[in-house]
């Protein structure tokens, strides 16, 4: 399997090439050159298999020969250490909980995937691996937990001072080693910005190749990181089926998007022959997709921001690979997908409904897709519905817990980051101390 540019498709990589450039020199995004079809066979198997035999199945097909299978059976069982359970909420309700993994955010599987597959690649290659994440939130966590004492791995993570919560902040600087967390005083854009000046400094790069040492970002446009974003839903077709749906019943997924990557990773689960109905694309009032959805007009805008902050993102980044995905024709697109956003106040209120009615606490994110779901059921009453839970509740103590009137019991790995000790290095915002950190670990 060879991997194409949304921003031109002549230059033809390897899944190991787009796993290292992340972008092409355009900021195109990798696509793979055609979708490949699972057999019949593995959907009449389906309802038996764990995450991890779904993982193997599917990342084969993308991964062709590049990795041995039995090194691909062993990087996805590393990976996925979590499961993705599918809890009922509801008659044809389905929460898709996302956040069992260590950090409690979705993105734990993707991280986990790309850091397992990048720590293969170069213990093949004997080159040192030095990866640079410029974070707002739950991205840094997950991708410096996923890095974690991998060897031949340092991984540095620049946080605005002050602008991310303090079990986010917890997440990033408590776990030493090889992550080095650096605070930068600045906003998230500074933060962005030292990223990428050091991602294309020519001249740090050419000490950096001199040494065997590989500089990347682990950018969530990453190929690696949307791969294991198409898992879960056969994970969550087969509960369905293995609890007595029959298997030509119509089913929605709702998916709460920002960036639109678990969106993505629902169109390819769709185009790999899993028989989903609608994907409903449910936003916050930042609602370029669904706009562009009603409108066929993409209009790009700054982000505003809401209670479900991870999805404040005014221009997605995996629009691109949509479009692409659907031969860049809106009406295609309108086949599969319904578009719908949400307020602040709607969402804290779909929280708080689901409190009183099934006892179950939704996380402001997951509460998007809630809403979403609902909205597409209203139209097709006779469809089986699901929606992302895509963090866990408790990573929002302040929005949630006057909502059900409680405290929030903090799962173990929250509980445990809490008593850690914290340590970070603080710098200005300045390109030049930046830049010396960095050097000393290349
Ligand atoms: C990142 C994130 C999202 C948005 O996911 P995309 O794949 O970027 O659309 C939703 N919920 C939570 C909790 C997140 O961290």
């Amino acid at each position: 399997m060879k991997f194409v540019s949304t921003s031109e498709n002549s230059t033809k990589v390897t899944f190991r090439e787009a796993v290292f450039a992340s972008l092409d020199r355009n900021r195109g995004l990798f696509v793979p050159e055609f979708i490949p079809q699972l057999p019949q066979q593995f959907f009449s198997d389906l309802p038996a298999k764990s995450i991890r035999e779904i993982g193997f199945d599917v990342a084969r097909l993308f991964v062709g020969n590049e990795i041995p299978d039995s090194d691909l059976r062993r990087i996805v069982d590393h990976a996925l250490i979590m499961d993705a359970p599918l809890v009922r909420i509801a008659p044809s309700c389905s929460a898709l909980e996302l956040f069992h993994g260590p950090t409690l955010a979705f993105k734990d599987f993707g991280a986990r995937f790309l850091a397992a597959v990048s720590s293969y690649f170069i213990s093949e290659s004997r080159e040192h691996l030095l990866i640079v994440v410029a974070t707002s939130g739950d991205t840094g966590g997950a991708v410096a937990h996923a890095f974690l004492d991998l060897p031949g791995v340092d991984v540095v993570i620049l946080f605005p001072s002050g602008h991310v919560s303090e079990i986010q902040e917890r997440q990033l600087t408590t776990l030493g080693k090889n992550v080095h967390a650096l605070e930068i005083n600045g906003t998230f854009d500074t933060c962005q910005a030292l990223a990428k000046e050091l991602l294309t400094d020519e001249l740090l790069l050419r000490e950096a190749k001199a040494k065997s040492c590989l500089l990347t970002s682990a950018n969530s446009v990453n190929l690696a990181r949307l791969l294991p974003q198409s898992f879960y839903f056969f994970r969550a077709w087969a509960d369905l089926v293995k609890c007595g749906m029959p298997t030509n019943r119509r089913v929605i997924f709702s998916i709460p998007s920002g960036n639109f990557g678990n969106l993505t990773g629902g169109i390819l689960a769709q185009r790999m022959g899993l028989p989903i109905f609608r994907l409903v694309a449910a936003t916050n009032i930042n609602r370029t997709v669904p706009d562009y959805l009603e409108t066929g007009i993409f209009t790009p805008r700054p982000s505003v921001r809401t209670v479900s902050s991870a999805m404040d993102v005014g221009n997605p980044s995996n629009f691109s690979r949509m479009l692409t995905l659907f031969g860049g024709s809106h009406e295609e697109m309108l086949k599969l997908l319904i578009g719908c956003s949400f307020t602040s106040e709607e969402t804290l209120a779909a929280v708080r409904s689901v409190f009183e009615n099934a006892k179950y606490i939704l996380d402001p994110h997951g509460a998007v897709g809630y809403l979403g779901l609902q909205q597409a059921l209203t139209s097709y009453p006779d469809a089986e519905g699901v929606f992302l839970h895509t963090a866990h509740p408790a990573k929002f103590p302040e929005a949630i817990e006057p909502l059900v009137g409680s405290a929030l019991t903090l799962p173990p790995a929250l509980a445990e980051v809490l008593q850690r000790e914290a340590r970070s290095y603080k710098l200005e915002a300045d390109y030049r101390p930046v830049k010396d950190f960095v050097r000393q670990l290349v």
